[in-house]
């Protein structure tokens, strides 16, 4: 038994040191410009895949890492760059988890790849399960799929939004009820391939944060797609249904291990951004002078920097330990990975927000980058759950109540 350790292996340092090059060459740079023009920033993208940060090999050998810290370590220094960017070099990474999650290896093998595309022509992925009526109430989930025998086809119909490139994909996922008298146990993940006929982008969001991230809701009109694009395949569906109908209990759903899976990453996510938030307000406040000095030299500034990197550490703290246990197949009996998103988001809102307070006036506008941080912050309690349910989760997992 080896000793217990928070060190980095020279191999997580190496990959830190790279992807924070990276961020300070090439993201930070750019992350100004890609949020006033709303768009996906290709030439980003496009270094990223060139430079090896943008690919399947890339998250491959971060889920390769035995203890679990490889993503969460890249999504700090990616976030840590800038969140709209790091959303639209990210936002494959998560829809291909769900794959992974839920798909056979020979579909993980197909459809992965196509979702990243290669150096020279890069694609995208999308993970589309919100509708309009079914954000965090997974379970009112409209969108269909119905199963045509004859033709071993699936036809998907409904409306779903929110979905980060949702349209501009090469692939997408999509979740839809099979059997909606089942709740979220009727549901089930299905690839639609890219050129796929009856699907569309519907409006795309002019949103707050992120907003070099591409939001747009994803259109399915009497969408077919082979049998062979159902996740995980058809027998081992019917086996899921046969169960829930017989109501023998279950340990979740598709949807549900996916966000199981992804919560670590988008709280390390939310540690990037607090982080640079608190770096950026740390030196600045080292060189404002007020009242002939500078203003770190007031308790009122220096206890609020104390706070803001305990509390950034602390988020770090609580996504490695939970990005650990999903690498190890730990259980998560206290929803630890809830606990990691929900602290992170919730840190990352209120630092940036002090970040803004450290700089004054100066970091209530768009030329310094503590304003772009505090809006792209608002987003982390609100996707991949909302703070409320992660915390309805916790306190669920933690009493075994049916708290509402
Ligand atoms: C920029 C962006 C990108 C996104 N990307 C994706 C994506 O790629 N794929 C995807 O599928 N989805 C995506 N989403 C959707 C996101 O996951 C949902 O917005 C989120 O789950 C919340 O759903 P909602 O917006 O419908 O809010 P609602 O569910 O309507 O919630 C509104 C408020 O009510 C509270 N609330 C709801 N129910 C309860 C309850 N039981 N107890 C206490 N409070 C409650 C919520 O916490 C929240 O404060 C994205 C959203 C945004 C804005």
């Amino acid at each position: 038994m080896t000793g217990f350790s928070l060190e980095l292996t020279e191999d997580q340092i190496e990959l830190r040191d790279w992807i924070h090059g990276f961020a300070a060459d090439v993201i930070r740079p750019a992350a100004a410009e890609w949020d006033e023009r709303e768009q996906t920033p290709w030439p980003v993208l496009q270094e990223a895949a060139k430079a090896g940060l943008y690919s399947l090999d890339f998250y491959a050998n971060q889920w390769f890492d035995e203890t679990g810290l490889g993503i969460p370590i890249a999504m700090e220094e990616m976030f840590w760059g800038d969140a709209g960017i790091g959303l639209a070099l990210s936002g494959t990474g998560l829809a291909a988890v769900s794959v992974v999650s839920n798909g056979t290896p020979e579909q993980v093998g197909e459809w992965v790849p196509q979702m990243f595309g290669t150096a020279d022509d890069v694609k995208l992925g999308a993970f589309c399960s919100s509708e309009p009526d079914a954000g965090s109430d997974v379970g009112a989930m409209r969108t269909r799929a119905v199963y045509d025998e004859a033709a071993d086809e699936w036809v998907l119909n409904g409306t779903k939004t929110w979905a980060t490139n949702g349209g501009i994909a090469n692939v997408h996922v999509i979740v839809a009820t099979v059997d909606p008298a089942l709740g979220t146990r009727g549901h089930a993940s299905f690839i639609v391939p890219p050129g796929t006929k009856g699907l569309s982008q519907g409006q795309k969001f002019k949103k707050h944060g992120i907003r070099a991230s591409h939001t747009a809701e994803v259109v399915l009109d009497d969408c077919r797609i082979p049998g062979s694009c159902l996740l995980g395949g058809k027998e081992k569906l019917d086996a899921r249904l046969a169960r829930a109908r017989e109501g023998v209990s279950s340990r979740g759903n598709a949807s549900m291990a996916t966000f199981e899976a992804s919560r670590p990453a988008v709280g390390a996510m939310a540690v990037g951004i607090a982080r640079a938030a608190y770096e950026y307000s740390l030196d600045y406040a080292k060189t404002r002078v007020q009242f002939g000095k500078p203003i770190v030299e007031n308790q009122a500034v220096a206890f609020k920097l104390a706070d803001m990197k305990t509390a950034v550490d602390a988020s770090r703290l609580l996504v490695w330990r939970a990005a650990w246990m999903a690498r190890n197949g730990k259980a998560f009996d206290s929803a630890e990975g809830s606990m990691s998103k929900l602290f992170a988001s919730e840190t990352c809102k209120w630092v940036t927000a002090d970040a803004i307070q450290i700089l004054g006036g100066n970091g209530f506008t768009r030329e310094y980058p503590v304003e772009r941080m505090h809006r792209d912050s608002a987003i982390y309690t609100i996707f991949e759950g909302t703070s409320e349910i992660q915390r309805l989760v916790i306190a669920r997992t933690i009493s075994g109540a049916a708290i509402r």
